[in-house]
């Protein structure tokens, strides 16, 4: 299966177990009273969760270890030693964990809240409370903390695009993509290359969750003619919550044998709706591009455009990078207000 993929190693270790304690009684009168060393405290362990408004793993690349917190030495009264805290990393749904070194398949979060277990802290040690026995009342005896289970970890990500944009050959798209993308994700074997959507993660904002663009141009044409089209190209528009209609007003784009500004998007919006109609009723914004070399009947006419259909009307140009800002605020606006995507297909590949 084709796929888009956000990959990230991080190295992850469980706390290591307290050490267990070796004490005895003090008491009036006694010598020598019994053994009272407790028990080490469990070391924390490093566990996944799933979380439902994650799109990539972007936020695990700032840091590469994580570790648990160690568990307290035991102490004298028999007190256990207090255990470590846990640590949880939080990951997108659809995230899969595997050993790096071994290859193994740890696991792969599917749900909102589910746990996986990466990293376990190590056990306490026994204090010399648990080693006295009727023929040795005064063991001196205590184990030392085991050490907590270490391991790189790589997880892997099938991206989705949140965003789709969508318009005519030489809009400016690709380049679009590149100027709001702060990482270019793996493409693995993809079949079509003719119609592999262009994708991107637009992340810029330190405190901003990632969301993923992509260009579907290939996708929206290739199913109007037929195209054996992947379940993955499926995915990518169901899934997007928004769309962008990116419309060229360039000087160049105004010769009288091409479309005009307006007539582009209209045709664009028939392939949409030739597709699947739902797509319409997708939120939408409708951009005009290259306006560093802008022809002002397009403008004009693109504007007009958007306001016949209530839409949202921008400009950006890749080339200067005005208007990206206000795109990428626009966008994350249209994603927190659009539906959640619940009925999304399954994955095809789900874990017991
Ligand atoms: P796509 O087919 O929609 O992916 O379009 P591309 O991103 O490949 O761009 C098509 C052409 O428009 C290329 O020659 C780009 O260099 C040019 N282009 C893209 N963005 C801009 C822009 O902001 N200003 C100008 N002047 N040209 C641009
Ligand atoms: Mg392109």
């Amino acid at each position: 299966m084709p796929t888009f993929l956000d990959e990230a190693e991080i190295f992850v270790a469980g706390g290591a177990g307290g050490n267990g304690c070796v004490a005895f009684r003090r008491e009036k009168y006694v010598p020598r009273g019994g053994p009272s060393g407790g028990d080490g405290g469990r070391g924390g362990s490093i566990f996944l969760r799933g979380e439902k408004g994650r799109n990539t793993l972007y936020h695990l690349r700032g840091k590469l270890r994580y570790r648990g917190e160690r568990g307290r030495h035991g102490e004298g009264s028999n007190r256990t030693g207090k255990s470590g805290r846990h640590r949880i990393l939080p990951v997108p749904l659809g995230t899969i964990a595997f050993d790096r070194d071994t290859g193994e398949r740890l696991g792969e979060i599917v749900e909102d809240g589910a746990k996986l277990l990466v990293a376990e802290g190590g056990s306490g040690g026994r204090g010399n409370a648990r080693f006295a026995t009727s023929t040795n009342k005064a063991p001196r005896r205590a184990d030392p903390g085991r050490d907590g289970v270490e391991r790189w970890l790589r997880l892997e990500l099938q991206l989705i695009a949140d965003v789709g944009l969508v318009g005519f050959p030489n809009a400016g798209k690709s380049t679009l993509i590149s100027a709001l993308s702060a990482a270019k994700p793996k493409i693995a074997d993809y079949p079509f290359t003719t119609l592999v959507p262009n994708l991107g993660v637009v992340a810029r904002g330190p405190l901003d969750e990632p969301f993923v663009i992509a260009d579907l141009p290939g996708l929206i044409e290739g199913a109007a003619d037929g195209v054996g089209l992947g379940f993955q190209f499926l995915r990518h528009v169901e899934r997007c919550r928004a769309l962008v209609h990116l419309v060229d007003l360039s000087v160049l784009a105004a010769d009288e044998n091409s479309p005009g500004a307006a007539e582009s998007l209209q045709a664009i919006e028939r392939e949409l709706e030739r597709f699947d109609s739902a797509l319409l009723s997708r939120r939408r914004v409708v951009v005009g591009s290259k306006v560093d070399s802008v022809d002002d009947e397009r403008r004009r006419d693109l504007r007009q455009a958007a306001e016949q259909r209530g839409l949202p009307y921008l400009e950006v140009s890749a080339a200067t990078r005005s208007g990206l800002d206000q795109l990428e605020f626009t966008l994350r606006d249209l994603l927190a207000t659009a539906e959640p995507e619940d009925d999304m297909p399954d994955t095809d590949e789900v874990s017991s």
